[in-house]
C-alpha cells in the first residue's frame, strides 16, 4: 500500500466571485472581492449610486 505519495496540486485560490445587481439601475455585474471593495467604496460603476453589501449575491 502505497500513500502519501499524491501530491495534488490544489486548483487556484478560490476566486470569490459575487453577482451585483444595481437596485437604482438593475444593471447585474459579475464582480471579484476586489471589485466589490471598490464598488462599496465608489458606488455602482453604471450609475454611481451607492450601494451595500445587500447589493451583492454569492
Ligand atoms: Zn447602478
Amino acid at each position: 500500500m502505497s500513500d502519501g505519495s499524491s501530491e495534488r496540486s490544489e486548483s487556484e485560490e478560490s476566486v470569490d466571485e459575487y453577482s451585483f445587481t444595481c437596485p437604482a439601475c438593475s444593471q447585474e455585474i459579475s464582480v471579484n472581492s476586489e471589485m466589490k471593495t471598490a464598488i462599496l467604496a465608489n458606488g455602482c460603476p453604471v450609475c454611481t449610486e451607492s450601494v451595500d453589501t445587500g447589493c451583492f449575491d454569492t
